[in-house]
């Protein structure tokens, strides 16, 4: 399985467009000692010669991440592209936003719970643009713990299996009370582990609310662990911003503290260890400060755009 991490920070990218933090200034002023990162964006197939590639979510950055990718880059004809699909985690805007980017009548198929599906297409007329000819979008319902074959919209196998973990029920602000009651439990943001031909695993975890010991029993079977890096602290953007919602409040488990992924996955010993989806407030992005020597220290490594590997 080929793996292509096209975009690994959280929603507004980094540097974010309204962000005067001291990460954000630095970084516009070329003092950062660090990289500026897209927003979380990971495609997938099922090797380095492999027909067509699968984007796990979807990124408001998409268009631009993939024209810095060859692979992506048509190869026949006038109108065709390699991606030949979509595997949704959950219904943010930041990872569901790119297909309106994919609305050229190109055809895919979108796996999506029924949960986040009904979001998209019942209560957000503009998905609509997804569905203008038959065949462009072929919307697949997967169950959490099921495992189906990744496919595309002609029918043909990528070779890839993918299952999703449900990682709770945290909706987007943009789902109001009333649709989150009408809504599955359990569908609402989900971790994807996807299988190569060849049995190896990747753990794709953008959004972890809490790390349980079924969680932590998924992460041992993994070769690679994509783990949500998006804040060091609970009260992060609280201390940024002077207000705001903790990280556990908004469905992430921070990096730091006694709860947090950095303590509680000491002792993972098999997968390769790497933070997505990383905040622009998130102090391990400076190269240079204590944070990040203590993430390196501890074998993580901190996701950028462009990294791809095997497995
Ligand atoms: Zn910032």
């Amino acid at each position: 399985m080929r793996v292509k991490i096209l975009g690994s920070a959280a929603g507004g990218g980094f540097p974010q467009w309204n962000c005067g933090c001291a990460h954000c200034g630095a970084v516009r002023a070329g003092t950062f000692q660090g990289t500026a990162r897209t927003q979380t964006q990971v495609a997938i197939s099922a090797g380095v010669d492999a027909r067509f590639w699968f984007l796990l979510g979807a990124s408001p950055d998409l268009r631009a991440q993939i024209e810095a990718a060859p692979e992506l880059h048509p190869r026949e004809g006038v109108r065709q592209s390699p991606i030949a699909g979509a595997v949704l985690a959950n219904a943010d805007l930041d990872h569901v936003l790119g297909l309106l980017l994919l609305r050229e009548l190109q055809p895919l198929r979108v796996y999506a719970t029924n949960s986040i599906r009904r979001i998209l297409t019942e209560d957000n007329s503009m998905f609509a643009m997804l569905q203008r000819v038959p065949g462009q979008v072929a919307w697949t319902a997967f169950k959490p713990g099921a495992t189906f074959p990744v496919i595309n919209a002609a029918g043909e196998d990528s070779g890839l299996h993918c299952r999703a973990v449900s990682l709770g029920a945290h909706y987007p602000a943009y789902v109001s009370e009333r649709r989150q009651g009408e809504l599955a439990s359990g569908e609402a943001s989900l971790g994807l582990i996807v299988e190569s031909p060849t049995g190896k695993r990747l753990a794709y975890m953008p959004a972890v609310p809490q790390i349980d010991d079924a969680l932590l029993k998924e992460f041992e079977s993994a070769d690679v662990l994509l783990f949500d890096g998006t804040f060091w602290s609970d009260d992060e953007l609280i201390r940024v911003q002077g207000s705001g919602k903790t990280a556990r409040q908004m469905g992430h488990v921070p990096v730091s503290s006694a709860y947090g992924s950095l303590n509680v996955l000491a002792g993972l010993r098999r997968p390769r260890k790497i933070f997505i989806h990383i905040n622009n407030t998130n102090p391990m992005l400076n190269e240079a400060g204590p944070e990040y020597r203590e993430v390196r220290a501890a074998a993580w490594e901190i996701a950028e755009d462009g990294w791809e590997f095997d497995l």
